[in-house]
């Protein structure tokens, strides 16, 4: 049973027609060509004018022969006679040519005169440097105007190609910017009804919470309630990253940069989650400001981000490390884990929405993969580079570089 659906096999006949199209091309630019060609280059006339042709470099042999006797390469003639042709009319007239002058010569020009000496061995050796050289110069010459042919239909494969790639390209960004849309409406209709669900919820626990005793009854409405809230806190934090990635894509949100000094940025974020998590965070600082013009709240968002990122993936008992460093046009954050570390082929995916490592996925540590997405989409905001080196089991160091001015 068939059971491709009809978006399906329109995405599997795009190429397909694709594909049609271009050959139509190749043989309307084929017709066209040949239409092109005058008709006295038509190879039936190359064989006809090759009879005269030869036959005038043949009287050209013989009148220098009479006339200019201290000429040495009379033979040259026919060669520039199959040239001619060859340039012409192509290869095939040009090997008749060759045929024809091999005659020639062999009747007026070789000795014995008169006679034609090719189909005995002796004359057959004489005239073979020329039968050979004849071949040479009319292939070589005559696949001079294949070559042509062929750069042309090259050239117009590649400009067919890079204006399919180019379809392609927009098709995408078209896909890509309904995805947008679909996934910002999305957020934002699952924005309100999430909040009230654990707003419901967080009400009635702190009304448990109140009551002196709670029935036997209501423990497991409680443990549900908490479930609840957990579960609707993911929700949240999904909801308000993508509404977050969106805008910041989009280009809703337009920074607000003002002249900071990137110590203080970094002091606040470690202050903050060393509140929070309880774990020893290590801050290197240069003793001198590092002012540069950020958005202050999204580069705290980039540096938080990857804080509690070093802080989750890393055991409880491993310090992180956060520096600033000054560099000659930049500045560079790195914050630093002795963690599990990313292998070599994720280090590049991590940066993509929803891009979860394999470890990550299967371990309990929740996320959804927009950290590092936002965080990318913020530093290239502010004209600066995100990257990390990470080695497994040697923990990972996330850089941020940023222009000073
Ligand atoms: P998540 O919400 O999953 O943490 P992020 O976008 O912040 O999403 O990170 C993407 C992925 O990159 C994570 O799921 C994890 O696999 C990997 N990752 C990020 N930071 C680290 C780190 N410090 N150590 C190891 N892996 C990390």
């Amino acid at each position: 049973m068939d059971t491709t659906t009809p978006i399906d096999q329109q995405h599997k006949s795009r190429p397909q027609a694709r594909v049609l199209i271009r050959l139509r091309k190749d043989a309307q630019m084929r017709k066209h060509y040949f239409a092109q060609i005058p008709r006295w280059r038509h190879p039936l006339v190359g064989y006809l004018l090759s009879v005269p042709i030869v036959g005038l470099a043949m009287l050209g042999i013989l009148l220098i022969k009479l006339f200019l006797l201290a000429f040495s390469f009379p033979g040259v003639l026919v060669f520039l006679a199959v040239v001619v042709v060859a340039l012409f009319w192509g290869v095939g007239p040009a090997l008749f040519s060759v045929l024809l002058s091999a005659l020639g010569l062999d009747y007026l020009y070789f000795p014995p005169i008169g006679q034609f000496t090719m189909f005995s061995l002796p004359g057959l050796l004489q005239i073979l440097p020329f039968v050979v050289s004849g071949i040479i110069i009319a292939i070589i010459t005559g696949q001079r105007e294949s070559a042509r042919l062929r750069a042309l239909f090259a050239e117009q494969a590649a400009e067919d190609r890079a204006a399919d790639l180019e379809e392609s390209n927009q098709e995408l960004e078209q896909v890509n910017q309904m995805k947008d849309k679909f996934l910002s409406m999305a957020s934002h209709e699952l924005k309100t009804p999430i909040t009230a669900i654990r707003g419901h919820a967080e009400l009635t626990l702190r009304r448990l919470a109140k009551q002196k005793e709670v029935p036997k009854e209501l423990i497991d409405v409680r443990t549900a309630l908490e479930r609840i809230d957990e579960q609707t806190y993911r929700l949240q934090t999904l909801v308000d990253d993508l509404l977050d990635l969106s805008s910041i894509r989009s280009g809703k949100i337009a920074l607000e940069l003002s002249r900071c000094d990137l110590r203080d940025v970094c002091r606040g974020v470690v202050e903050d989650q060393q509140l929070l998590t309880g774990r020893t965070i290590e801050l290197e600082l240069p003793s001198s400001p590092v002012a540069a013009s950020v958005d202050r709240d999204r580069l705290s968002q980039v540096v938080s981000n990857l804080v509690s990122n070093a802080i989750k993936y890393s055991s409880e008992a491993s310090p992180i490390q956060v520096s600033v460093r000054r560099q000659e046009q930049t500045a560079c954050i790195e914050v630093h884990d002795d963690g599990q570390g990313i292998a070599e082929d994720q280090l590049k995916k991590i940066f993509e929405t929803f891009y979860r490592t394999p470890d990550a996925q299967t371990s309990k540590k929740s996320g959804w993969g927009l950290g590092l997405a936002i965080c990318k989409d913020i530093v290239e905001r502010h004209r600066g580079y995100i990257w990390c080196q990470s080695e497994p089991g040697k923990g990972s160091t996330f850089f941020v570089e940023l222009p000073l001015k």
